[in-house]
């Protein structure tokens, strides 16, 4: 085993550089939390795409190479620098043109930006003589990169353990095959993939890697089942033994209520009280009258079918006579964001829809709400939980994925931390949310509630150290799936 572990991180989008979702996050912050708590050596590597800000970063030229492809070779430039002690690597290429989004909504003009980038990072590495003990692919984007291994002998990769990061199973990248192929990576026919995912990035790198790991244990379970297998669960059994989970962590110095300058107050759990002043501010920002014996819900949320948003104004319809008000700020679909604008219409003195992203408002969402709803149909890991625990907004949450990881029920377990519910229904969320507001009717539970979420610890420290045992596991153990 070596002293200091390599690891070559592979992204579509890192944090700060440029950040679309979750896996920003992940890559942003994963890779720094090994390097300064496991004595690792990660190296990150992302597409330089036309959104990060060239000027704010202190970037030199380390390479120009290029990667062979049926149509001719493209050149690939590789940029490097240094942010907060982590190395980074930037590369540039044709297939990544700096006017475009980093998603477009083409898997197939995707496929060739991300393959380009997934073989251009692979190649780097060899023209710099950096050999890693393992590389951590995450999500289709950068599955190529698994694939090519297993799929052709390469002696510079020859002992490096293949690891996916899975954070959201249904983004399988299909349609993206021809670019695959061009870049002369073929279709699996042989494989027991079903014959559709043969050619699709994300399925590949299932195939090849010698280790796949969700963003929590429970959606690791999840994803072997027809319900949240994106029709890969046969063969998602088939690799069973390869599947685990790791919860993502949060940023606990950006997500922290102590320090937090956005707030009106800050508090921490011996100063409690202090989230009144938040709540009355709060109320008063979105002009809803104060009533200190209705519970504040807030919805934190992209308006998406996932999110499950659209369970909640039957639910709410069916408490309608308990005291309740709900703040929602949320973006995304369009029949959703209507509908949550109808609820505001029929609940005028009660809700308050805030159709933006606003990072401001919600951290005093946060800090001010009583209770967050988070019905999602289905949540790899989920962030807003976390935050909400820490912040001592109590988690009004269904029972899948990272959401039943991270949440205890108060009437099943001693020190619960919040309130879960099991089916995606609208009855089953009014049961949950009853629970809730009888909870907040006995003012010290209620304490006791919030208390034993901000007591959790959703640091990346804890989840870095878990990474590091799996990477060591991997490395002793590796044996690539070769595939030819
Ligand atoms: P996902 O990545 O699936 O959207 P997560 O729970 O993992 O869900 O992370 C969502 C993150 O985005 C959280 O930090 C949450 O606070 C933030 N967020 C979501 N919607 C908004 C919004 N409209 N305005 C501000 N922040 C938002």
């Amino acid at each position: 085993m070596p002293d200091k572990i390599k690891a070559l991180f592979l992204a579509a989008e890192a944090d700060p550089f440029v950040k679309i979702g979750g896996l920003g996050d992940v890559a942003g912050s994963l890779p720094r939390a090994l390097n300064a708590v496991t004595n690792a050596d990660v190296r990150l590597c992302i597409p330089f795409h036309g959104a990060i800000q060239r000027q704010a970063y202190d970037l030199h030229r380390v390479a120009t190479f290029e990667i062979p492809h049926v149509n001719g070779n493209i050149r690939a430039e590789a940029l490097a620098t240094e942010f907060n002690d982590l190395p980074v690597f930037l590369i540039s290429g044709a297939p990544i043109p700096a006017d475009a989004p980093v998603y477009s909504s083409d898997n197939l003009v995707d496929g060739h930006k991300f393959t380009f980038f997934s073989l251009a990072a692979l190649e780097l590495m060899r023209r710099l003589d950096w050999r890693p003990d393992i590389i951590h692919a995450n999500d289709w984007h950068t599955a190529p990169a698994i694939y090519a291994l297993s799929s052709k002998r390469d002696m510079f990769y020859i002992n490096a353990a293949l690891l996916l990061g899975l954070h959201n199973l249904p983004f399988l990248g299909v349609g993206a095959g021809p670019a695959l192929k061009g870049f002369g990576l073929l279709p699996a026919i042989e494989s027991n993939l079903p014959p559709w995912a043969q050619d699709a990035p994300l399925p590949l790198g299932l195939l090849s890697a010698d280790h796949i790991v969700a963003a929590s244990p429970g959606y690791a379970r999840e994803i072997l089942t027809p319900e949240y297998g994106s029709g890969l669960h046969e063969f998602l059994v088939s690799r069973a033994d390869a599947v685990s989970g790791i919860l993502n962590g949060i940023d606990t110095q950006k997500w922290n209520p102590e320090t937090d300058p956005e707030l009106s107050s800050n508090y921490n759990p011996d100063r409690l009280e202090a989230r009144q002043e938040n709540k009355q501010a709060l109320l008063d920002e979105v002009g809803l009258k104060a009533d200190p014996d209705r519970i504040l819900f807030a919805i934190i949320s992209r308006l998406d079918p996932q999110k499950g948003v659209d369970l909640v104004p039957e639910a709410l319809r069916q408490i309608a006579s308990m005291p309740w008000q709900l703040i929602i700020l949320g973006t995304g679909d369009a029949t959703l964001e209507d509908s949550v604008r109808q609820l505001e219409a029929e609940y005028p003195h009660r809700v308050r829809a805030a159709i933006r992203f606003d990072a401001v408002l919600s951290h005093r969402m946060y800090a001010g709400a009583d209770a967050l709803l988070i019905p999602s149909r289905y949540e790899p890991c989920g962030l807003t939980q976390m935050i909400a625990m820490r912040y001592g907004c109590v988690p009004v949450a269904r029972a899948t994925g990272g959401l039943r990881d991270t949440i205890r029920d108060c009437d099943r377990s001693k020190n619960g931390t919040g309130f879960l519910f099991k089916s995606a229904s609208s009855d089953s969320l009014a049961g949950a949310l009853k629970r809730a507001v009888r909870a907040y009717t006995d003012r010290s539970k209620w304490g006791a509630v919030q208390l034993a979420g901000m007591k959790q610890d959703f640091s990346w420290n804890r989840f870095a150290r878990q990474y590091m045992i799996l990477y060591k596991k991997l490395i002793r153990t590796q044996k690539h799936i070769h595939l030819v």
